[in-house]
Formats: structure tokens, C-alpha cells, sequence
């Protein structure tokens, strides 16, 4: 390899895992990013007595900039982001053992928005270079049963919507994209979210927007979104009495408090999510340098990629250490960074024992999904995939510069990680 690229200062230290110096001693930002705009607007609902959606203005008017921000007609809030996943599935009519096709390298709630909605999961491999959804193996896992698609844009990368839009039509599917990664991700000119039949967002802590807990589902169909009005207001419909209730559904609307903060927030998202994006490509570009570190390979659609995760490939072999051998190395020089999903959703025990509580009474006799196999996904979950969250891309270069010269530094003093083996 060419080492010229590597920075020789830091290579006269010793790794900080065996007491050398720290590539890092400073914090990286922090998150959440607040400010007097969020505490004037929660003051204002909380005067104004008016804390629930259906009696103040916040929630309507997020609802309608958010929407409009991600290219849809609709927006509608509501508790969470696996709420709004369920919601949407309902408002397509998914009906009880019908087949929904989700990644298996994602949150639980992916798949658990489905079984909620008394509908099978079906997971298809991940491509191992994107680590978003292979559309030919979406293609191979559809059956007479299969109702829908449930793409995630995994770590703001948006998925491979072209194909998956294109599957979707020629066998007549519903696409609801999980976007609870994806705020301000933009795919081939679209914004994640808007692409589907119907898009759906967490404001979860975590998230690149947040109240603390939310969800909101976007549609620019008007009779999806007021399928998902109905369901997320216990089935009232527009015009009926109070006390009038159409489907089966329950109160699952975000509150007045949320909706403050989130209008706040939202007004940082653009800046916020271009500085993320920036700071992401180039630590990508830095880190491809390094023998046995695959950054996640930006498609030729991803127009904006909004870094909720910096996901990446470790090769153990280039490095004659394993991964958590290399992750505690890095932790130690000041980097946080996690091993990411442990686990593909089907090996999860509620899977393995489909222990689906209430739900699919009749499909559980036929599943197995201790049969299931994806095996890009699996080679990630057991040795490959690691991440750094949202809030390490907020900052400046010389934070994306430290990330890579620690990883450079323990590149270069790889053979001192043999004394991590257990
Ligand atoms: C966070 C998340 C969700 C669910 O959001 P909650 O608001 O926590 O319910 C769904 N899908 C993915 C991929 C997520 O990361």
C-alpha cells in the first residue's frame, strides 16, 4: 500500500489503549442542538393552554412545513416513528398474513410495525457494499402474498428507489420508505420519503430531527393521507361527530410540546444536514485509504446522503485484529464509535420463537425464520459493520481529520492489537 498517505507524527505514539497518547481529547459536538427558539415556542403553547394537537397550532404547522420540506403533500404527526410505520401500513389496507418485504439490517421496528399491523415480515439481503436493500433479492423473496415493500434508507443513504419503484409496479405493491434516517436525504432529485406511496420519519432522540419522541408519516396521495388522518385519531373521519368512530385505529397524535421543538428544530435541518453530509464525504474519502476499511459506497442516486449513522466495513484480515478489537483501539484514542446491529432482525429471539403476542395466528404455523438467510447481512452483523452517530459530523474538518488519523494510527500499529486477543 502507499504509505505516504498515512501521517507520520502520529506514529511515533504509542496506541492509547496501551497508555499512549489520545489521537483526541476533546468532545465532538454535542446533540440535541437547542436554543431560545425552542424554549420561546414551548413557552408559548404552554401558556396558551392549548397542549393537544387537535387544539393548537404547532403540530398542524410542522406538519405542513415538514411535509413540504420532503417533497409531499401531506404530513401527518404522530408518537413515533414505529407508530407512523404501522399507520401507514394500515392506511394501504395491509391485511392479516399479507407479506411485507423489509431489510433484515435495520431497527426492530421495522419489522415489528409490521407484525403489529398482523403482517408477515419477509427480510431480503442487504447489498453488502450500499447496506441498503439488493433489489434483486426483493424481487426473488416476493410470493402471491407480498402487499409491500418497506425500504429503509439505511444511515441516510437513500435506497435503490429506482428499482424498488419499479419492482413495486410491475407486481402491483404498496412502497411505504422508512425513513427514520433519512431527514433531508435526497435521492436522484427526490427527498427520501416522497418517492413511495408513503414516507416515514422518528423524532426520536437519537434522530437528525427530534423532540424527544415522534413520528410523522408524509404522503402526496390525498386518500393515503386521510386514511392515516382517521387511524391516527381513532378513526374519526373529516366532517363526522366526535364521538364517531370508522376503523380500527387509537389516538396515537403527537402533542403541542413536541410540535414546538420541532418547529424550532426543523428550521436547522438544512444547515445541519449539509454540514453532515460534507463532513461524511470526506471522512469516506479519507478513510477509503486505508487497507480493510470499506466506508458505506455512496450510490450514483444519492444526491444527499444525511448521515444519521457513518456506517463502514472493517476486514479484520488487513488489519490481523478483529473488529472489537479495533473499535476498543479507536474508543480509546477519543473516537466514539459502535459495532452497530448485532444481530439481522430474523435471528432476533422474538423472531427465532415467534413470539408475536396477539398477532399472525394463522401465519405463524408456516414460519420459520430460523431458515432465513441473508448472508451479506449476516457477514456485517458478525464481523464487518461498525458506525459513528450523527452528532461526531456536526462539527468542522479537523473533527473528520482526528477520526482518520486515529484510525490511521492504529492501522499502523495493527500488529500491537494481537495483544488484545483474548
Ligand atoms: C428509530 C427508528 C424507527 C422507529 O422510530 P421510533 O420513533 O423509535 O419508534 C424505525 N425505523 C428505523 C430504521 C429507526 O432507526
Amino acid at each position: 500500500m502507499n504509505t505516504s498517505v498515512l501521517n507520520p507524527h502520529v506514529m511515533s505514539e504509542g496506541l492509547a489503549i496501551f497508555g499512549g497518547e489520545k489521537v483526541r481529547t476533546k468532545p465532538f459536538s454535542s446533540w440535541p442542538v437547542f436554543g431560545p427558539e425552542e424554549e420561546q415556542r414551548l413557552l408559548r403553547v404552554l401558556r396558551s393552554g392549548k397542549w393537544g394537537k387537535l387544539h393548537g397550532p404547532e403540530v398542524a404547522e410542522f406538519e405542513q412545513r415538514f411535509a413540504a420540506m420532503h417533497g409531499a403533500k401531506h404530513g401527518i404527526g404522530v408518537v413515533n416513528g414505529t407508530v407512523s410505520l404501522r399507520v401507514a401500513l394500515m392506511a394501504a389496507g395491509i391485511k392479516a398474513e399479507d407479506e411485507v418485504i423489509v431489510p433484515p439490517y435495520t431497527f426492530l421496528a421495522t419489522a415489528t410495525a409490521v407484525v403489529e399491523a398482523n403482517a408477515v415480515p419477509v427480510f431480503s439481503d442487504i447489498d453488502l457494499e450500499t447496506f441498503n436493500l439488493d433489489p434483486k433479492a426483493v424481487e426473488a423473496a416476493i410470493t402471491p402474498r407480498t402487499r409491500a415493500i418497506m425500504p429503509v434508507h439505511i444511515a441516510g443513504q437513500p435506497a435503490d428507489m429506482r428499482a424498488i419503484m419499479a419492482i413495486a409496479s410491475k407486481h402491483n405493491l404498496v412502497v411505504i420508505e422508512d425513513a427514520a434516517h433519512a431527514h433531508g436525504a435526497i435521492c436522484a432529485g427526490r427527498p427520501a420519503g416522497s418517492i413511495g406511496h408513503m414516507g416515514s420519519f422518528s423524532f426520536q432522540s437519537s434522530k437528525n430531527l427530534t423532540s424527544g419522541e415522534g413520528g410523522i408519516v408524509v404522503t402526496s396521495d390525498d386518500k393515503l393521507a386521510a386514511a392515516c388522518r382517521s387511524i391516527h385519531n381513532c378513526g374519526r373521519i373529516e366532517g363526522g361527530l366526535w364521538y364517531e368512530h370508522h376503523v380500527m385505529s387509537a389516538n396515537y397524535r403527537l402533542g403541542e410540546f413536541q410540535g414546538a421543538i420541532l418547529n424550532a428544530q426543523l428550521s436547522r435541518l438544512e444547515e445541519q444536514t449539509r454540514t453532515r453530509d460534507s463532513n461524511g464525504q470526506h471522512l469516506a474519502a479519507r478513510l477509503s485509504r486505508i487497507p480493510g476499511i470499506y466506508p458505506q459506497k455512496r450510490s450514483a442516486d444519492c444526491e444527499r446522503h444525511s448521515y444519521h449513522l457513518f456506517l463502514f466495513r472493517i476486514d479484520a484480515k488487513a488489519f490481523g485484529a478483529p473488529r472489537s478489537a479495533i473499535l476498543k483501539a479507536l474508543e480509546a484514542e477519543g473516537i466514539p464509535v459502535c459495532g452497530g446491529y448485532a444481530l439481522p432482525l430474523y435471528r432476533q429471539p422474538l423472531f427465532v420463537n415467534k413470539a408475536f403476542g396477539p398477532y399472525l395466528a394463522q401465519a405463524s404455523a408456516r414460519l420459520d425464520y430460523s431458515k432465513v438467510r441473508c448472508p451479506n447481512c449476516e457477514r456485517i452483523c458478525a464481523e464487518q459493520g461498525a458506525w459513528f452517530e450523527q452528532n461526531l459530523f456536526l462539527g468542522d474538518r479537523t473533527d473528520m481529520d482526528d477520526i482518520a488519523r486515529a484510525f490511521e494510527k492504529i492501522y499502523e500499529q495493527r500488529t500491537a492489537l494481537e495483544d488484545l486477543k483474548p
